[in-house]
């Protein structure tokens, strides 16, 4: 993933990864609205695209090593990077959806798990542990703390529920690109790894499997499953430590106005 040093951003920066972030935001509600059943993946890739063109921005992960698309969506026993394509979305899926946007100069990087209509009790279970790993792992993200405290509450977190996290895959620094130094791995120990200190961006992105923990490739060399086929989960924000807090420079506000429109059900903080 990421390498090299770690490239610290000033306020001004943080604010235009900020605005990126709400852009982002906006692009994964439009998102939202459309992920009924009956919708394909690929339409959903087509929305988010011409939405961030018409604002002035580029998909961060398009042409990014091959990728082709604006949007990873990954169905189910998918973990991260599903390709968009001719798959028509059914009741009871639950598809994640990783987007990123590039405009003046930086990036911005965000995820989040829909559900597809009613999905199964256990399921919504799994996605409200993998938000809250998420909004936990965000809080450790302090001057003063190390990238293993981010890690360890993510880890402690979802394995005291029974659930597992995936170690292949990594949160990452996130600058004037997309992957940068340090890595964020979502298991390991407090008080190890790199320091956090001020102007530090990180993308801090739980992937949650309701069985275990392995993953696979599958063979169109980009889809991460679960090798046990049980559903997976993955939300991302992208955060800075400003004022030696957390500072999130992305944002589930428009995701969650679609959200409670649709469903009219509390959605979790
Ligand atoms: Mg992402
Ligand atoms: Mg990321």
């Amino acid at each position: 993933m990421g390498k090299g040093p770690i490239v610290y951003k000033s306020l001004s920066e943080l604010q235009i990864i900020q605005q990126n972030g709400d852009l982002l935001g906006r692009v994964l509600a439009e998102v939202a609205k459309r992920m009924v059943p009956g919708v394909k993946t690929i339409d959903l890739d087509t929305i988010a695209y011409e939405y961030i063109l018409d604002h002035g921005a580029k998909p961060s992960f398009k042409g990014l090593y091959g990728c082709p698309s604006t949007l990873l969506t990954s169905v189910n026993e998918a973990v991260v990077h599903g390709l968009p394509n001719d798959t028509v979305l059914k009741e009871g899926d639950i598809v994640s959806v990783d987007c990123g946007v590039f405009k003046d100069g930086f990036h911005a990087d965000s995820a989040y798990t829909f559900a597809v209509g009613e999905i199964k009790p256990e399921t919504q279970a799994l996605m409200d542990a993998t938000l809250q790993s998420l909004l936990l792992g965000v809080a450790q993200v302090r001057a003063g703390n190390r990238v293993g405290d981010v890690s360890n509450v993510i880890q402690t977190y979802v394995e005291s529920l029974g659930y597992s996290v995936v170690r292949e895959l990594v949160g990452h620094g996130v600058g004037a690109k997309l992957h940068e130094s340090p890595d964020v791995p979502n298991f390991g120990k407090r008080g190890i790894g790199p320091l956090l200190q001020e102007g530090v961006v990180i993308a801090v992105e739980p992937m949650v499997n309701l069985g275990r923990r392995n993953v696979v490739t599958e063979r169109d060399n980009w889809t991460i499953r679960t090798v046990d086929r049980k559903v997976s989960a993955h939300y991302e924000h992208t955060v800075a430590v400003h004022d030696g807090k957390p500072m999130v420079l992305t944002t589930f506000k428009f995701i969650e106005e679609v959200l409670k429109t649709t469903y009219g059900e509390a959605i979790v903080h």
